[in-house]
């Protein structure tokens, strides 16, 4: 890239860059795993407890940010104890120690609670320096407004109904999502804002924006006739050549079977044994031309393109040739979580302004005395949080940052134990605490190092699931003219290393205001799946976990530059000037793996990998969404639940 075109982009312009040096200064070995700072290098990271403490606020690279996973790594690696100290004894004792600060983590505390009273003693131990887990909060101050958006977790959505014990907890914290749906004030709906699909020129020859056929990115249309010439009219403006034009008409409009004779039965499991692109190139016939547009259509649900994902399932989530199928409607055997629910109708949908981070905040206000103020679901969006309250000795429930813990062990053989010890690495020491009971409510493939006592068929359960790598990156402009005088507000990009792109979600709650003037400063959210079509999902997934940890903060900033310069320079969009703010959550360790019907044997339900490594262990029980192989909210909160009453029962 020349000097010039990155002064045009403005890779010079002030905005923070301090977590820049951690991606460029690593060396991409030839090794899987990747090189990164080992933890004895680390700065000691600063107490949570001091003046102006608010993570929040901290842009550049985040989400797995810098000095939250060193430890975890070396403990991997099998380094970590040659340079680890004896562990100092803070001579505290629990009711229950909690590893992980997510959704699942903070419920766990919830729950425990409402059982063993509120005068329980809970000490909650998270690696990242915010709690949330994926359900982080990124906030802005532009313009003299505060301005959110999710760093992760974004909506209380699910493929299928909440129980009862997640809907009473969203209940009990004063949750309604039906209710808060209306939340949404549509203002880019009033401004005549559509949504556009944006065609580079690296994979289609030429960069070219085109405003897409309904008023959602795939329709909505009144009737069929309209839908058609929609579609005519959008794909007559792309790059793309007249017979893939054709094919797309067909999928996207036509009503064929494309499997005549069979019985709805036979056809759905003939979908499910082929993926969606051999649907397309196979079934459908449709011209190669067609998969860059369509590719990357199923990275958002799963974090891999439609090269490894059933036909079935895509039919499930609505992806589109399927109409003239005569497909019964409901789930079918051999469906994944998410497309079996979203076959039978999916359930709420549903997001604050900041995401799943204002349940994070509820819970903490719940939990601890003080730490977040407000009363209500709604004054929550804008409630100041303490964070030098969250880790006081004389609360009952104490939650402390940046601590990574690297030892868990029954005191005592596991069948007759009463106690746990914890031992927990922060600012380069490491630390130990005793408990009742522990519930691990991090991630599943952590676990086998802090448990290494545990039997060898439960690691490798725990081991199986390989969590989905994504990018959610914040990006801070002076004004939003350019997306009104394209009439545009979302944009997805199918070639481009940022496959969405979106204007911040419009939304009045409490006292959060979302901007309506197009000359205001505004947020804009971009997502990255990163992946390598054609190998199967768990190896993908590996493979953009690497990506992510090796990435330097100036390739993700040089990327939303060019990006943005090049999809909004009709409107006048000038990346040196308008951008005034980045925030790159990265997720190595992003969704929870959903099992893939084409690639995961068809268990029995005990003999699963997520049911193996879940089962209880002495006084240490397992949470998270990894123990329910899914990825969502209400997963993490009803395994909290089954975890805790574990620790009863025992
Ligand atoms: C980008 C993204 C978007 C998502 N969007 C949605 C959505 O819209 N709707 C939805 O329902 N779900 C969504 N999810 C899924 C999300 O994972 C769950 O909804 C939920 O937030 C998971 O909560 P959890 O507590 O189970 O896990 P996590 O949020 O992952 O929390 C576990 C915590 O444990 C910590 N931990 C791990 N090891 C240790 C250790 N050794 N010591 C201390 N702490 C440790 C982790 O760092 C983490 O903070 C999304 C996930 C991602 C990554």
């Amino acid at each position: 890239m020349s000097n010039s075109y990155d002064r045009y982009l403005g890779m010079h312009r002030e905005i923070t860059r301090r977590d820049f040096m951690n991606g460029a200064a690593l060396a991409i070995g030839t090794s899987w795993l990747p090189r990164l700072p080992t933890w004895d290098s680390l700065e000691v990271q600063e107490p949570q407890n001091e003046t102006g403490y608010y993570p929040p606020t901290r842009i550049g690279l985040r989400g797995s940010h810098p000095g939250s996973f060193e430890v975890a790594h070396s403990l991997r690696d099998g380094t970590f104890w040659d340079s680890a100290g004896e562990p100092v004894d803070t001579g505290e004792s629990y009711d229950l120690v909690i590893v992980g600060a997510g959704i699942s983590g903070l419920s766990a505390a919830y729950f425990f609670r409402e059982q063993a009273g509120k005068s329980a003693r809970v000490l909650i131990l998270e690696n990242h320096d915010d709690f949330g887990g994926h359900a982080k909060r990124n906030e802005f101050h532009l313009g003299g407004r505060l301005h959110l958006l999710n760093g992760g977790t974004l909506s209380i959505d699910s493929p299928t109904p909440y129980s009862t014990v997640a809907d009473g907890l969203l209940k009990k914290l004063g949750v309604d999502p039906p209710q808060f749906e209306k939340k949404d004030v549509k203002v880019y709906r009033s401004l005549g804002l559509r949504s556009a699909v944006f065609f580079d020129k690296e994979t289609f020859d030429e960069d070219r924006l085109v405003t897409a056929p309904g008023r959602g990115w795939r329709g909505e249309f009144d009737h069929p006739s309209e839908a058609q010439n929609a579609w005519k009219e959008f794909l007559a403006k792309t790059p793309l050549s007249p017979q893939v034009q054709r094919d797309i008409s067909r999928i996207e409009t036509g009503k064929i079977d494309f499997m005549p004779g069979l019985p709805s039965a036979e056809k759905k499991a003939r979908l499910s044994k082929m993926s969606y692109r051999d649907f397309l190139i196979n079934v459908v016939k449709a011209d190669p031309g067609v998969i860059p547009f369509y590719q990357r259509q199923t990275e958002g649900e799963w974090g891999v393109g439609i090269d490894a994902e059933p036909a079935l399932d895509c039919w499930g989530i609505g992806l589109p040739g399927f109409d003239g199928m005569g497909l019964d409607p409901g789930a079918a055997p051999h469906m994944s979580y998410s497309a079996a629910g979203y076959a039978n109708g999916g359930f709420y949908d549903f997001h604050f302004p900041d995401g799943n981070a204002s349940i994070a905040r509820l819970l903490v206000r719940e939990l601890i005395l003080d730490a977040v103020d407000g009363h209500t679901a709604e004054d929550i969006v804008t409630a100041q949080v303490d964070y030098n309250r969250l880790d006081r000795q004389a609360a009952s429930v104490r939650l402390r940052l940046n601590s990574t813990v690297v030892r868990v062990q029954n005191i005592g053989p596991p069948s007759s134990a009463k106690e746990v010890q914890v031992l927990y690495a922060s600012a380069r020491k490491v630390f130990r605490v005793r408990a009742k009971g522990c519930v691990l409510a991090c991630w599943n493939m952590v676990i086998p190092y802090l448990c290494p006592d545990l039997p060898d068929a439960q690691k490798e359960a725990l081991h199986y699931l390989v969590k989905v790598p994504l990018v959610y990156t914040s990006v801070g402009i002076k004004k939003w003219t350019s997306f009104q005088k394209l009439g545009i507000r979302h944009v997805s990009a199918p070639g481009s290393y940022w496959a969405d792109v979106s204007l911040n979600w419009s939304m009045h709650m409490g006292a959060y205001r979302t901007p309506t003037n197009p000359d205001d400063p505004i947020l804009i959210h971009l997502s990255r799946t990163p992946c390598k079509p054609g190998l199967p999902p768990r190896e993908q997934q590996k493979i953009g976990r690497y990506e992510l940890l090796t990435t330097p903060f100036e390739v993700f900033e040089r990327n939303i530059r060019d990006q943005l310069a090049r999809i909004l320079k009709d409107g006048g969009f000038d990346p040196a000037r308008d951008i005034e703010a980045i925030t790159v959550n990265r997720w190595p360790h992003g969704y929870g793996y959903e099992y893939n019907p084409l690639f995961d044997p068809d268990w029995p339900e005990d003999q699963r990998p997520n049911v193996i490594g879940r089962k209880r262990f002495g006084r240490i029980t397992i949470a998270n969404t990894d123990s329910a192989a899914t990825a969502y909210t209400d997963t993490a909160i009803d395994q909290a639940y089954r975890a805790v009453n574990e620790l009863k029962e025992s």
